[in-house]
């Protein structure tokens, strides 16, 4: 039995209509969870935004896919998840290979869009989008406000994935095919990446520690997950500086007002990117600093992000293996060599 019979049919225009049709609605989505309630808009569509816009790239990567061939037939097996196939008696004594269960009609998911890319070399930015699913994912969770500019960030990012995406693969210009959505996007991204700037150059005066600022860059507002972060205004004023005076320097999200200190935030963002699970046996990779008491020193790259603290003592001169901080006092010894040493010394 072919594959190919057992495919229902694909419409490729159909695809595509649908794909411009979930960004389009997506964008409007976006838009009014982006506006204040007094003002007509709703946070709740936050979640619609960000469903609309993952669907709606799915669906321009499957046509994509489905235009890459002539056959209709082959596109509609590319596009579909193919049945299971399992072996069963025929009745008399030999072997049947045949299709489990009903044939349902589903189409492939983000990991089988991603290897038909990779099989037909259609390059695309998959950390937009695989952080878009998480963001989806995730966001079926939360309360729609504490990811309000969380969103407002995919919005930005996703933009120059569809610009290229329409483009380059699709090669037609995005604002002919996307309307007013294309302006709204183009927009929101132009707004984003000067605000961004605005807040590096303003933390570029607020002396952070180096070796911190691009975990800085990486936090989000503790209210809406915003990237938006900039210096209180407050501190700039008063020449204050991170380093100096972390106990007092707020920062201010720009796209909800929220205000809080800074240094917890990026001390917390390194500490979340290094998660471990000691239920896997995984260790610790970033531990409490003994000269800076900063929960910031990472352990695998033997120094201190924030106060530049270096090993003396890297590795164990006997069987070279890497130090800790807790290592220092033995000479440039591991702890069991050091033990072993000493035992020696004593006998
Ligand atoms: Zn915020
Ligand atoms: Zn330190
Ligand atoms: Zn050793």
């Amino acid at each position: 039995m072919s594959q190919q019979r057992l495919n229902p049919e694909l419409d490729a225009q159909k695809l595509r209509e649908n794909a411009l049709t979930s960004i389009r609605l997506g964008i409007e989505d976006f838009e009014r969870c982006q506006t204040a309630p007094s003002s007509g808009g709703d946070p709740a569509r936050a979640l619609s935004a960000v469903r609309n816009l993952f669907a709606g790239v799915l669906l321009l990567f499957k046509y994509k896919i489905a235009i890459s061939v002539d056959d209709p037939n082959d596109a509609a097996s590319l596009i579909f998840t193919p049945p299971e196939v399992l072996p069963q008696s025929d009745g008399n004594g030999g072997v049947e290979w045949a299709p489990k269960g009903k044939f349902k009609p589903t189409t492939i998911d983000v990991g089988t869009i991603k290897k038909r890319f990779e099989g037909f070399e259609i390059n695309v930015d998959w950390k937009v989008v695989e952080r878009l699913q998480n963001c989806r994912n995730h966001l079926e969770h939360l309360h729609p406000a504490t990811t309000l500019g969380e969103v407002a960030d995919f919005v930005a990012e996703l933009f120059p994935v569809v610009r290229d995406f329409i483009q380059v693969q699709l090669e037609e210009p995005p604002a002919d095919i996307l309307g007013t959505a294309w302006q709204t996007m183009l927009l929101h991204h132009s707004f984003f990446v000067d605000t961004k700037e605005q807040c590096r150059k303003a933390w570029a005066a607020a002396n952070v520690p180096d070796g911190m600022t691009p975990w800085l860059d990486e936090s989000q507002c503790e209210e809406c997950s915003s990237s938006l972060l900039t210096p209180g205004p407050l501190f700039i004023d008063d020449g204050a500086s991170v380093e100096r005076d972390e106990d007092t320097f707020e920062y201010l999200c720009l796209a909800c007002g929220n205000t809080d200190l800074i240094v917890p935030l990026i001390v917390e963002t390194l500490n979340k990117a290094h998660d471990y699970d000691p239920r896997d046996g995984e260790e610790p990779s970033v531990e409490d600093c003994i000269e800076c008491g900063h929960g910031t020193f990472v352990i695998y790259e033997q120094n201190c992000l924030w106060c530049k603290t270096e090993l003396e003592y890297t590795e164990c001169w006997i069987c070279e293996e890497g130090l800790g901080q807790s290592d220092q006092d033995n000479g440039g010894l591991c702890s069991y060599h050091a033990h072993t040493y000493e035992k020696a010394m004593r006998e």
